[in-house]
Formats: structure tokens, C-alpha cells, sequence
């Protein structure tokens, strides 16, 4: 782990940073091109069909699948608040407000966010969905793994792995998302494992997964980002049933200018770790740890 994140931490400041990232990802695709979209589909982010009665189907999707009851055991930590928060959430039309690819949860707005972000003391998680990593991630698609290793070829021109490699280390979480109920597992365990702390979170999703699941995290009061994915996305309950088991066979992508505001919110993070960034580049605390 070491090893993978000292290109990042090696360069005195951000810029240099992301420009040496982006060369060597430039020069990754000459000698071994991944397989990418060639053009962005133009498809709606939900059918109209599949957005008849969606909260129900969340429900249903939440408690149906929940096959080693981790969700209903963790409800039942607090059966009161986070009944009474998913109840408030739920009779709103809408759990978010967005900003172009952003939905904002528990936030009104992503400079709100970005002064959340840079409170150090908070956890911050960084999920991403499977969905978007590359067809030859040598960590495999369909599970909760990367290596993120900046060597890699693959993992160079990965946006995953840019962003992972950019991350501070204090208190910041990443997470790679096969299926919702992994996610909201890990975030129960977070926010259970670190009572009185704020979670935040940016996790790249489908627009029909954005818009599925946003009461959940509300009933767990954490505040923070979706990121709508476009490419091959799921904007059917069959295609997102299939993909919730591996089958998804499309590549999805977080568009670049996405892609620059994630990166501009890792850097407002990991400029409030300064010290931490000067300490780690003689004494590393591995996340990986
Ligand atoms: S950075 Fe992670 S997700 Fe991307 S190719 Fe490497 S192992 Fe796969």
C-alpha cells in the first residue's frame, strides 16, 4: 500500500500530483488501451414505467434481499430514529436535490458540502459503484476489492484508481459497491462504529439507484453526494436486478466534468490534511492498515 500511493504523496503540491497522474494514464492507454464506450448512449436515466411507485419498490428490493438480515438488524439498533427519519424522508416527493450529476442528501447545496468535507475530524466515504470499473480491473468487476495500484496499467487509467490515489488517509474511507445491500451494510457499520461523528459521503450510482435508495441514507442522517453515472446504465428494475447480481455486461462512466468536481472536493479534503500530507511522506498511516 505504500508503494501504491506514493506517486500521489511524492509531489509537492496538487497539480503536479494530477498532472503526473494524468501523463502516466496517458501513456498507460498508448502501450495498453482498455476497452472503453466509444460513444455516450442517449438513454433516460429512468423508464417511465420503472418510475411508477419506485419508493415501494425500494422497500421491497430492501427487505426481499436482505438475505443475512445485516439491514434489519442494524434498523433494529435504533428502530425509533431511523423509523421516524426514513417515515420524514419518504413522504417527500423527492429524498434529494441535485446539481447537475450531483444529488445532494441532508446537504442544500454541494458549497455546503464543501465546507463539510473540510472538517477532518468527519469520516468521509468514497464509494464507488462496480458498475464503472474497467472490464479488465484486475481486482474483478463484480466485487467490493481494488487494488487501486498506480503501476497498473489498467488501474492508471481507471478514474477510480486516480481518485483512490488522491485521497488523504485520515479518517477517509473507499469503498467499491457490488450491490446496495453492501453499501448500506458498510454505512450502518460506519456510522454504528463511530457514535457522535459526522459520515459523510460521495458515491457514484445509476440515476434509478440514486433515486431508489436516498431514503435510506437519509434515515441514517448521513449527508452528501450522488453521483449519477451515465454510459451503460440501469434504467429498468430488470437491468438493476441483474446487475445487483453481477450480470452487467455495459461499462458505465462518470462524465469528465464529473469527474473534475469529485477531484476538486478530494483536493478541498486533502488540503485540510496538510500536516498529515508533509508526516506521510516519511511516515505513512496506511488506511489499508
Ligand atoms: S483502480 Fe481499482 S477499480 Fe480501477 S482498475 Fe484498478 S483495481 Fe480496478
Amino acid at each position: 500500500m505504500k508503494d501504491k500511493l506514493k506517486l500521489w504523496k511524492e509531489h509537492p503540491t496538487w497539480e503536479q500530483a494530477e498532472k503526473a497522474w494524468d501523463s502516466g494514464a496517458h501513456s498507460a492507454e498508448k502501450e495498453h488501451p482498455i476497452k472503453r464506450l466509444t460513444s455516450l448512449p442517449s438513454m433516460p436515466g429512468i423508464t417511465e414505467e420503472t418510475a411508477q411507485g419506485l419508493k415501494w419498490k425500494s422497500l421491497k428490493w430492501m427487505i426481499g434481499k436482505d438475505h443475512d438480515r445485516k439491514i434489519l438488524k442494524s434498523f433494529l439498533k435504533h428502530p425509533i430514529k431511523y423509523g421516524w427519519a426514513w417515515l420524514k424522508s419518504i413522504v417527500k416527493k423527492k429524498s434529494f436535490k441535485r446539481d447537475g450529476d450531483f444529488f445532494l442528501y441532508g446537504v442544500d447545496s454541494v458549497e455546503e458540502f464543501s465546507q463539510l468535507i473540510q472538517d477532518n475530524h468527519s469520516i468521509f466515504v468514497i464509494g464507488f459503484s462496480y458498475c464503472h470499473k474497467p472490464f479488465e480491473c484486475p481486482s474483478g468487476r463484480f466485487t467490493p476489492d481494488c487494488i487501486h495500484d498506480s503501476e497498473n496499467p489498467v488501474c492508471r487509467q481507471c478514474f477510480i484508481g486516480k481518485a483512490v490515489n488522491a485521497l488523504p488517509e485520515t479518517n477517509v474511507i473507499p469503498l467499491f459497491i457490488p450491490t446496495i445491500h453492501y453499501i448500506g451494510g458498510q454505512i450502518f457499520d460506519i456510522v454504528h462504529g463511530n457514535p457522535g461523528k459526522r459520515v459523510l459521503f460521495i458515491i457514484t450510482a445509476c440515476e434509478l439507484t440514486l433515486e431508489m435508495f436516498g431514503d435510506w441514507g437519509n434515515m441514517v442522517d448521513i449527508k452528501g453526494l450522488g453521483v449519477r453515472l451515465d454510459g451503460r446504465i440501469c434504467n429498468t428494475m430488470k437491468a438493476f436486478e441483474l446487475s445487483e447480481n453481477g450480470i452487467k455486461p455495459g461499462l458505465t462512466v462518470v462524465l469528465d466534468d464529473t469527474q473534475k468536481r469529485i477531484m476538486e472536493l478530494i483536493r478541498k479534503r486533502a488540503n485540510n490534511n496538510v500536516g498529515e500530507f508533509r508526516i506521510q511522506n516519511t511516515e505513512f498511516r496506511s488506511r489499508d492498515k
